[in-house]
This record gives structure tokens, sequence and C-alpha cells, in this order.
């Protein structure tokens, strides 16, 4: 087993004895948002001191966990120039490592693209030495409202299936709401055809509440679990009861089926004391931007209502969903 190691971009780096999926997890895609960050540290802490007392203890494949957005995790903001979970998009991409790739060559990368480069030089390295069968991502978030703890997946059967055994709320589609994220890059065929991909990202709560901590933990262990990383008895937290008490009250799978995106001179106010997951009603209004009042355009539940500066979306609505119904 080789030993956990740290670097300011790599949290842990953790290979397993034996055969298993390569999990790729990042904390801190936006600045503003440690409490990913944290959960990871204190899992590698956790992984270090199981063997000492679970004697029987063995991890299957290999865990990376990542930093996000370095500088802007230092100055706790969202971003520095642009949405680092915005920019995902593998023509820039591919143009920008080309680039790189000349000596001395000069390119226009932003704060955000130099971060996007640098994670993926880290994936793409655990990657080419892993030579896994199956990549599971998790993307680590947290929400300025309170409540909003759920996992969003792609639609396929693999991610879905891990996503419900997370103990969270699951929610399918969000990324056709939205472009370039860092999910829709693993989704996409990038690391290859033969290797399968499972993406998830997890919201773990409000910004800056403690629990917040304990349910992004929680809620990764649970994924190592379901991929067999760990065993159902390894890495026992308290946290996992906190994580299903919460999720008992909450529908346990949704769609996507609006989105308001906004741009900054839309000046766009959310009205206050909106929860996530809370049913709203069609022709409920519940901001106003210059224009005037907008709307509830259908009734769902209400998710992500911006209560920051920045931000490309001003509230999404889901609707109950339920696997074997036809859409
Ligand atoms: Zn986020």
């Amino acid at each position: 087993m080789s030993e956990p190691f740290s670097t300011p971009r790599i949290i842990g780096h953790y290979q397993g004895p034996e055969p298993g999926p390569l999990v790729i997890a990042i904390g801190g895609l936006h600045g503003n948002e440690p409490a990913g960050v944290q959960a990871l540290e204190r899992l590698f802490e956790l992984l270090e001191e199981e063997p000492q007392i679970n004697p029987g203890f063995s991890f299957r494949g290999e865990l990376i966990a990542l930093r996000g957005n370095l500088a802007a995790l230092g100055q706790g903001v969202r971003f520095i120039d642009q949405d680092l979970n915005r920019i995902w998009n593998p023509e820039r991409i591919d143009a920008l490592q080309a680039a790189r790739s000349i000596p001395f060559e000069e390119d226009d990368a932003n704060s955000e693209e130099e971060e996007l480069l640098q994670l993926l030089a880290a994936i793409e390295i655990a990657i080419e030495e892993s030579q896994p069968e199956r990549i599971v991502f998790l993307d680590i978030h947290t929400t300025t409202a309170q409540g909003g703890i759920f996992t969003i997946t792609g639609d396929d059967n693999f991610s879905l299936q891990i996503g419900t055994e997370l103990y969270a709320p699951v929610i399918k589609g969000m990324l056709e709401g939205i472009k370039y994220t860092a999910l829709h890059y693993f989704q996409s065929d990038r690391f290859g055809k033969n290797i399968e991909v499972a993406a998830l990202c997890f919201e773990a709560g409000q910004h800056n509440e403690p629990e917040s901590v304990d349910r992004a933990l929680a809620a990764t262990i649970n994924l190592l679990r379901a991929v067999g990383c760990v065993q159902n008895a390894d890495v026992r937290t308290l946290h996992d009861e906190l994580l299903q008490r919460y999720a008992a009250t909450l529908p346990v799978m949704t769609q996507l089926s609006y989105v308001h995106h906004i741009t900054a001179a839309d000046e766009f106010k959310m009205h206050p004391g909106y929860l996530n997951f809370q049913a709203i009603k069609s022709g409920e209004e519940l901001a106003t931007d210059r224009n005037g009042p907008i709307l509830a355009p259908q009734s769902g539940y209400l998710l992500m209502p911006l209560y920051q500066q920045l931000g490309d979306e001003g509230f999404f609505i889901v609707q109950d969903f339920s696997l074997g119904v036809a859409y």
C-alpha cells in the first residue's frame, strides 16, 4: 500500500492493495465552498487511522482527492475571473493544452483556466498510472440557501445507482440545464471509450454550516462503499444517520424541469426566505429583476435559490420522478 501524500493541489492519493475503481474526488471547485475540501482532508485522516483500529481493513482500488479552485479558496470567493464549474469545454481545453505543449508559447488562460489545466494534469496522471477499468468522479459543493442536500448525476445507470446509495435526494437532468461543468466533462468519452465512468455531484448543505462537512464526509464514504472500495463495516462515522434522517423528509428522486438563467444586467433579486426543496406553486412570485416580478412558470420544488452576488442561475425547479415511469 502506498503512503498517502499531499500537495497544495492534492489532498491525498490512496492506493489500495487490491484492484478496484479509481475514485476522483474534488472539493472547492468554488472557492467559497470549503466544506468539501475539509471533508476530504478528514477522510484521509480516517483512512490513515483505519488499519490501526480495524486490522482487517483493505482498500480496493484507488482514491485521489483534489482541491478545486486554489486561488479562490485562498480568498474565500466563488471564483476570480470565471466560474470554474462552467468552463470544462473540451475544445477550449484542447486548445490550451496544445498551446502548453509548445515551449515558450504564451496563452491567454485566465485564473480559472489555469486551475482547470492543473486539475486535469493531476487527473490525467492518476488515470495514466492507474489504468482503471472504472472511474468514479465525485464533485462536492455547498449552496447559499439552507437545506440543499442532494446528489446530481448524469442519466446513466452506473451514476444513478451510486447516486441512490449516498442517502440524499437524487436529481436527474441537471446537466441539461447548464453547460461545461466538471460532470459534463467526465460524462463524455474524454478518458477513453473502454473506461466506464460514473460522475456525481454532491451538494452537502449550506456553505458555512459545520454539518456540511460531516454530510460531505458521510456521502463520500457511502460512495466508497457503493463502488466497493471499502466494506460496510469499514470507516464508520456517526454522520451516516445525520444524512439519512435529513433525507427522510425529502423527495427521493426528482428531475430538473426549469432553470431561470440570469446575467448581472438583470439585477435579479430572489425574495428572502426560500429553501431548497421548498414546494412552490405555478404563478407564485419568487423574485424580481429590472423588468418586475418573476413568477414561477410551473409548480414543483425550488432548488438553489440564489442568495449571493455571483451566479448564472437565479433558481431551479425540480419535479418528482420515479424510475420506471416513461418520460
Ligand atoms: Zn459550488
